[in-house]
């Protein structure tokens, strides 16, 4: 842009002074006046663009976050690479000894006796399972939910408000597990080898729900949810809204504090439930500025319809991943049926099989699923910094992030184990679009920083 106009006031001020200057003599005369004059309001527009080194400008402000801490959200980001893949092992290990130990045919015995509806021996023994692997898992979850989030300074919970959220999450997966596996099961029955599509389908459906419902009677039930307070942050918020043709009633404020203290804002929502919602960590720590870039990265997630790219190529990835469990519970009954006395995906004693297949998907999966991610928060990126134009702000609330977020990882690290950009990656999309719009009138002055 800048470029185009520098071109034109050139040729401009060309053309001029050849129109002008006859005869061509420059030095003197009343007409060369104008000219000079001409000549004079256009060239310092060149000369005055502020220089800006965008990757000198990257370093310094990943360099504002240094030693201990620095060491610590490493400490805490890796350690999580480690935690993913002893979760992988636990969940391996509990299905195993539900399986070998014939306990998994036992509780499928007792299902049978208490009906002869195939449908209710599902809910029985999706009744008996859920709560005996939720109790096995539990000094995983609660080392990962609870001890670990303290020792890094994460939380804010109290061990009974962390219990009580727990308790809320079990009535759920209880809840939702006692209600869809039945359903999976009828389609496993009717549909014969063809039962992994309606399945895939079957997930796919009920993941919509799940965004849709989320923001009206999930979510509240951890969080309140209320109307930003009033503010000329506010004002500009809803302005933002309004600009990119957002329903300001869609803007919500929310007590995330509860939890934890991390900085945070996001979309949910679906077919009318969509909302933003800001997060009281972020209005407590950030400026507006950088308020108003989290924002503009939450509408563009919005504007750019995010839920919808990630119901589709998140849909894709549950029609492999049940291509992958219709294999896998084959190829596993060929080699260890006979010890299980599971022979056929219909057995629902092989519930723990499909979820032990299940949680080997999901690892192998996972540098898909979070690329799936990271790249819509990308877009999200650029877009919030075009419609906000604070490049500065955006890089500083990045440094915020960073308390649970490695700041600079490796290529193939972050290819793998980011569902969002990298704070670097961030940091550095915003000073090369600083950079892009350094000669523009709101982004010259800040030329200096950081
Ligand atoms: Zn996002």
């Amino acid at each position: 842009m800048f470029l185009a106009r520098l071109i034109f006031a050139l040729l401009f001020a060309a053309w001029t002074s050849a129109a002008m200057a006859q005869p061509a003599e420059p030095q003197l005369g009343p007409r060369a006046a104008p000219t000079t004059k001409i000549q004079v309001g256009s060239l310092p527009m060149m000369d005055t663009t502020p220089a800006f080194d965008e990757a000198a400008a990257t370093n310094k402000y990943l360099a504002r976050i240094g030693g201990a801490a620095r060491a610590r959200s490493d400490a805490y980001f890796e350690g999580g690479y480690w935690l993913q893949l002893l979760d992988l092992l636990y969940a391996l290990g509990v299905a195993a000894a539900l399986l070998w130990s014939g306990a998994s045919v036992r509780i499928q015995d007792w299902a049978e006796s208490k009906s002869h509806s195939r449908t209710a021996q599902v809910m029985l023994y999706v009744a008996a399972y859920v709560p005996i692997t939720i109790a096995a898992t539990f000094p995983l979850t609660l080392y990962e939910g609870f001890f670990r989030e303290h020792a890094y300074g994460l939380s804010n919970q109290s061990f009974w408000q962390w219990l009580g959220d727990f308790g809320t999450q079990f009535a759920l997966t209880f809840a939702a597990a006692v209600l869809l596996l039945p359903v999976l099961y009828h389609f496993i029955r009717r549909t014969g080898e063809m039962w992994w599509l309606w399945g895939a389908g079957l997930m796919i459906g009920f993941q919509i729900l799940v965004i849709v419902i989320w923001p009206v009677f999930i979510a509240p039930l951890f969080n309140h949810y209320a109307p930003l307070p009033d503010s000329p942050l506010k004002t500009k918020i809803l302005s933002l809204a309004r600009a990119n043709e957002i329903p300001v009633d869609n803007v919500f404020l929310v007590d995330a504090s509860r939890q934890s203290n991390r900085v945070s804002a996001n979309v949910s929502g679906f077919l009318g439930t969509a909302r933003i919602s800001l997060n009281d960590n972020l209005l407590k720590q950030g400026t507006p500025d950088e308020v108003l870039a989290v924002l503009g990265h939450e509408m563009g997630h919005y504007v750019m319809g995010h839920v919808m790219r990630e119901i589709l190529l998140e849909g894709l990835v549950i029609l492999a991943g049940f291509a992958f469990l219709n294999w896998a519970f084959w190829f596993a009954c060929e080699v260890f049926g006979g010890q299980w006395q599971v022979r056929k995906v219909v057995d629902i004693a092989g519930l723990p099989l499909l979820a032990a297949s299940g949680a080997i998907f999901l690892f192998l999966a996972t540098p898909l699923i979070n690329s799936i991610s990271r790249t819509t928060e990308y877009q999200a990126d650029i877009f919030g910094l075009n419609a906000v134009r604070k490049p500065d702000a955006f890089a500083t609330v990045m440094l915020k992030l960073s308390t649970y977020r490695k700041l600079e990882p490796g290529k193939w690290e972050e290819i793998v184990f980011y569902d969002h950009p990298s704070g670097r990656t961030r940091i550095a999309a915003a000073m090369r679009w600083k950079k892009e719009h350094i000669a523009d009138s709101d982004i010259r002055d800040t030329a200096q920083q950081p």
